[in-house]
């Protein structure tokens, strides 16, 4: 079960501290936490950057004259700026704070969507979406009559580039596809699969939610037009995200929603809109989400990117290998490139049953679909178990999984 130990040096344990959930207790077993590809906990950092928002300047953003509002609005307007540079946007303006990726998918298929594509074309996204990378294009293509295409994956879960090729033609008007697979923890070669869009004239949407949180993240060298990110995978604050669209694209798209914030002037008659990002960030935002998100980039930009990633492969071959020695488990994704997820079947055991006894024993996995219904329908499965890794989990915590997937065994015979 042993491999290399990991090349980078990367103290875990200073890491676990700054993480309060993690020295909890469940059913009064110390606390393991198998489900960051659902949402990472937490660093004090975020806490209390969001924590000091509301105790010490709250206000809303962009409008007011007072004190207040000047502070919350240059803490907000810096989050925009961290999120861009954590991600090498050139431009703080082409960094809006949305939702999350979910809200970031919506907003380009409804804007950018509607503007380039007509009845006959086709969107191209890959067999491996999570549903909020295939439902916005799907209602998409319904609205236009359009046609979605999907380009295939392997067994292992893996991409088949030559397909994908094929399936970029003349009738293709924008690709959007999973840079890090949920379900599979596929690393897509998303830089090739830009460049072959792009040298087609076609441009491309990547969905980096589980990206972002373990490869380093540079929207200038991918040359993607757009990306989606989620603060509360990458251990910032809930209903925060970012969508990075070339400054061209977001000049020349209509906004998403109406309302204040993203008008330059209002009459009865007409309506000028204001320049991106305010142009697409309706209505009061979520201001101290976005300085919670702000601590979260100052977190991971804290930390060698490097050695966290070299730790978290080593943690991951560790895990795959645990896992295959068990007798009975298959693991669902097994492709070269790889992160941080281990979805697995127990031989006759259901993947609901596998997560409330690992539950029992006080390591949280997840059990579902994993919102990516037509990968579970390729492999013929109706759900997973899933064990999801982040920068704070450890070898014990791998072994606590095996352990308890021992005591499956021992209920299930
Ligand atoms: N894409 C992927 C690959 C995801 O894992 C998720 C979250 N599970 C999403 C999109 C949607 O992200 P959110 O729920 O934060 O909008």
């Amino acid at each position: 079960m042993a491999t290399a130990e990991p090349k980078a040096v990367f103290d875990v344990e200073s890491v676990r501290r700054q993480f309060p959930a993690l020295a909890q207790e469940v059913y009064g077993k110390p606390f393991v936490y198998l489900d960051s590809a659902a949402s990472a906990q937490k660093p004090n950092a975020v806490i209390e950057a969001e924590m000091q928002c509301y105790r010490e300047y709250y206000s809303n953003v962009h409008r007011g004259v007072h004190y207040m509002s000047q502070k919350a609005t240059e803490a907000y307007e810096e989050a925009r700026d961290k999120v861009s540079s954590f991600i090498g946007s050139g431009c703080k303006r082409e960094v809006i704070f949305v939702r999350g990726t979910t809200e970031g998918i919506n907003l380009i298929a409804s804007t950018f969507g509607r503007q380039r594509v007509g009845a006959g074309d086709e969107v191209l996204i890959t067999a491996m979406e999570h549903h909020s990378n295939i439902v916005p294009w799907q209602m998409l293509c319904e609205q236009q009559g359009a046609k979605l295409v999907v380009a295939p994956m392997n067994q292992r879960g893996e991409l088949i580039f030559e397909e994908y090729e094929r399936r970029l033609t003349e009738r293709t008007k924008i690709v959007a596809f999973v840079h890090v697979s949920n379900a599979l923890g596929t690393i897509n070669p998303a830089a090739e699969m830009i460049a072959a869009a792009q040298e087609r004239g076609i441009p491309t949407v990547v969905d980096g939610a589980q990206a972002a949180p373990h490869l380093g993240i540079d929207v200038a060298a991918l040359g993607c037009d757009f990306y989606t990110l989620s603060g509360h995978k990458m251990f910032g604050p809930t209903g925060i995200g970012a969508l990075y669209g070339k400054l061209e694209h977001l000049i020349a798209m209509p906004p998403y929603q109406g309302g204040g914030e993203m008008i330059l002037t209002v009459s009865f008659d007409k309506t000028e809109y204001a320049e991106p990002p305010a142009k697409f960030e309706a209505g009061t935002p979520n201001i101290a989400g976005a300085i919670g998100f702000g601590a979260a980039v100052d977190f991971l930009r804290g930390l060698d990117l490097e050695a966290v990633a070299a730790y978290e492969a080593d943690l991951l071959a560790y895990g795959t290998a645990a896992l295959q020695a068990v007798p009975g488990l298959e693991l669902i994704g097994t492709a070269q490139h790889k992160a941080a997820v281990l979805s697995f079947l127990i031989d006759g055991v259901h993947a609901h049953d596998v997560g409330t006894i690992l539950d029992h024993e006080g390591i949280a996995v997840r059990a579902g679909h994993h919102c990516a219904q037509p990968v579970m329908d390729f492999y013929g499965v109706a759900a997973t178990a899933r064990a999801s890794l982040a920068l704070y989990n450890t070898r014990q915590d791998i072994d606590r999984l095996i352990a308890g997937i021992g005591q499956i065994r021992e209920v299930f015979g």
